[in-house]
């Protein structure tokens, strides 16, 4: 998948080979309410190089939700079908629900050579990790305290009680899970938690694996040394 996902760093010119850059899977866990989907929000609506990979999912819309921007909203049959079809880059069932993530959108941003933001829980993150290892920037999202979660949580008023208290339980487990990532940003504060996961993305597509026809450049600028 990862051959082809270059976008260009400079224009070619007649007296240096072209230099690009392969598109990276950027990926944002955490437990709910840690507020990963604002910082999602944010960095879409500032950089224009990243696209937002929508997922399929089998739980009901919040209020609010659109389809296609938020989720697509699937029937178990037609996720199914999707699932078994090899449609899905990675899979996973989170709190009762199946949530997956449409191969195609992917591929097709990538290719493009734009970058591609996930959020995704813990065990998609361990797929895409086994078939993207080198694309993927891995990101977990840590909530300043227990308390913090749990008013999030509440104030975000659209869960039930049961599916609030589900939640926190189910957070200490995803939790559990912090070492298998690259980078942990502590969300005290939007603005500043936004800064971090910027600099993270600025710093990672500056990465010398990821631009292509380096050795050429380089060669062609010893030369002419
Ligand atoms: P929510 O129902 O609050 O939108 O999402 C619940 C959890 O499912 C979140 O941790 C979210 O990151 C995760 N999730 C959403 N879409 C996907 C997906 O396509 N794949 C996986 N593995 N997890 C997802």
């Amino acid at each position: 998948m990862s051959s082809s996902l270059t976008s260009p760093l400079h224009p070619a010119s007649s007296s240096s080979p072209a230099l690009a850059r392969r598109g990276l899977m950027l990926v944002l866990s955490s437990p709910s309410g840690a507020g990963k989907t604002t910082l999602s929000r944010r960095l879409l609506a500032e950089d224009e190089q990243i696209t937002m990979s929508v997922s399929v999912t089998t739980r009901a819309p919040r209020s609010g939700e659109v389809e296609g921007k938020d989720y697509f909203f699937a029937d178990i049959p037609t996720f199914e079908k999707m699932r078994d079809g090899g449609e899905l880059l990675e899979h996973a069932t989170v709190f009762g629900n199946y949530y997956g993530t449409p191969r195609g959108a992917v591929e097709a941003a990538l290719s493009g050579g734009r970058d591609v933001l996930f959020d995704i829980d813990w065990q998609g993150t361990q797929q895409l990790s086994e078939s993207a290892s080198q694309d993927l920037v891995k990101v977990f999202i840590l909530p300043p305290s227990a308390e913090d979660l749990e008013k999030r949580l509440r104030t975000r008023a659209q869960d039930s009680d049961e599916v609030v208290r589900a939640r926190m339980a189910k957070a200490s487990d995803e939790i559990s899970h912090y070492f298998e990532y690259d980078y942990i940003i502590v969300n005290h504060e939007v603005e500043d938690s936004l800064d971090k996961l910027k600099a993270i993305l600025h710093a990672e597509r500056q990465k010398r694996e990821r631009v292509t026809g380096l050795s050429r450049f380089v060669k062609q600028l010893r030369e002419a040394l």
